[in-house]
């Protein structure tokens, strides 16, 4: 079934929301007594007249000319699109959780506990020995582990110039490594997809920091040939991170830490719960083995010292924060109630989900997938097809498309990771839309979205020159 997305009126290429404010405004009285000093309060203030019907039909009305997990499949493959439990938001939402992290911990202790079981629960899932919670996100997580990498060389007295990554990585891994100073040596993948490993051989040596790994990679596929990967990586005296964003294919089923990986980042924005897209908050923990564990940032929480309870401490070689405090903590007390209520059993049946829900999908679309037998997310190819027509279109028929154009090694790729929350009949409705859009005739996909809030946007235009305060469309130059 196809859904007719048609609710807008466009007008000059998108829908006229005008603002509260031009719906009218009104002057307030503001000065009622203030303990403040004069300088500093005023007696008036304009606000939009409108009321609270008004208010609330205007929010909804913006809500729905943006696509969101909440209100239909959001396949976008490497990103782990997931919808977001609500009893997550509710615990994060806790008032005890509102505490500033300058107290000292001994008014903090239950909010340390939930750390200090957050680190061992991560450090458990990903086959570690320690975790920091501070990271930001994925990518900062990533810029973490290779500083840690790095300060561990030094500690050897081992200066190393490189860091080998696959041409399928993300392009974090490469920014990363040059942020990190370090000259980054490309590796071409093999005809199969996965690191070509003579290639490999010949990339790896007395230079070699670190080798970084997407497992499954890009294109959703394991590398067969892990543990001599490791053993060549190590036997060089390198180390070998794990970039954790696919994480979701593992879970409970295999462990980077037991396939010879010395430092991990986990995005739980994308494997464990919050909302996330746009540049919102998220978290990329770090895990890394014992003898990394010293260079970790602080603060970390521990068993405090004197047998009770819990404190922050920073290890003795830290590398130095990379955030304030422990991080983002309401993404993680997000990505700790997730991990608690799915227990063992339960991450382990989203692992199963998730790579069946793509291998279903992947039947049912007229779209060919190049590389196979994938885990939990598949690059189809639109061939001849531009992929981003296509992608454009299947939002007009109620879906949001997949990563489109990337990984560059398949052709006009369309990287499509559904995750384990959608039913057999929202996979059929999503193979239904890419299979209408791919058969679409090409003037119906070089004008798409036609029922979108928003047109097709120039996106070159747009990111040249952005239009940075608003303009109503009739003042528009
Ligand atoms: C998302 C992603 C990253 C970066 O993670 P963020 O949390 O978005 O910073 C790194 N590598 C891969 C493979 C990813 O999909």
């Amino acid at each position: 079934m196809i859904h007719d997305q048609a609710r807008y009126a466009r007008e000059e290429g998108s829908v006229r929301e005008p603002l509260l404010s031009e719906k009218g405004e009104a002057t307030v009285d503001v000065t009622a007594s203030s303990p403040l000093p004069d300088d500093l309060t005023r007696d008036e203030l304009t606000l939009p007249d409108v009321s609270e019907p008004e208010i609330a039909r205007h929010y909804t009305r913006l809500s729905q000319m943006n696509w969101a997990i909440d209100s239909g499949p959001y396949p976008l493959g490497s990103c782990t699109m997931k919808y977001n439990p609500k009893f997550t938001e509710d615990i994060a939402a806790d008032p005890n959780a509102a505490v500033h992290p300058d107290r000292p911990d001994r008014t903090l202790q239950g909010n340390l506990e939930l750390q200090h079981r957050l680190q061992g629960f991560l450090a458990d899932i990903g086959g570690m020995d320690a975790v920091t919670l501070q990271p930001p996100a994925g990518a900062a997580g990533e810029f973490t582990g290779i500083l840690i990498a790095k300060a561990y060389h030094e500690r050897h007295g081992n200066d190393r110039s490189e860091v080998v990554i696959p041409a399928s990585a993300h392009g974090t891994n490469f920014a990363t490594a040059a942020l990190a100073g370090y000259d980054v040596v490309e590796l071409p993948s093999g005809e199969d997809g996965r690191v070509d490993f003579e290639a490999l051989e010949a990339a790896v040596g007395d230079d070699t920091a670190a080798l970084m790994l997407t497992n499954p990679n890009t294109v959703g596929l394991f590398e067969r040939d892990i543990e001599a990967i490791a053993d060549l990586v190590h036997d060089a005296g390198g180390l070998l991170y794990y970039d954790g964003a696919n994480l979701n294919a593992l879970l409970g089923r295999g462990r980077p830490g037991d396939m010879g990986f010395d430092v991990m980042h986990y995005n739980v924005h994308k494997t464990f719960a919050t909302p996330h897209g746009g540049g919102g908050p998220g978290a990329g923990p770090v895990g890394v083995t014992d003898e990394l564990a010293p260079f970790l940032p602080g603060p970390r929480v521990r068993e405090s010292e004197t047998g009770s309870g819990y404190e922050r401490f920073t290890p003795s070689e830290s590398i130095g924060k990379v955030h304030g405090f422990e991080g983002n903590w309401q993404v993680l007390i997000k990505a700790y109630a997730y991990i608690a209520r799915l227990g063992d059993e339960g991450l382990s049946d989203a692992a199963a989900k998730a790579v069946l829900n793509a291998n279903y999908l992947a039947e049912r679309i007229d779209l060919d997938v190049p590389f196979e037998p994938f885990h939990h997310e598949f690059a189809a190819t639109a061939g001849d097809r531009d992929a981003a027509d296509i992608a454009k279109r299947m939002l007009d028929f109620g879906v949001h498309p997949p990563t489109t154009k990337w990984p560059e090694m398949v052709p006009e790729a369309m990287l499509t990771e559904p995750t384990e929350i959608e039913s057999r009949s929202s996979l059929d409705d999503l193979a239904a839309a890419f299979n209408a859009a791919y058969a679409d005739d090409d003037e119906s996909l070089e004008t798409a979205p036609n029922r979108t809030a928003a047109a097709r946007i120039d996106q070159a235009d747009a990111a040249r020159n952005p239009r940075l305060s608003w303009q109503a469309l009739d003042e528009d130059a």
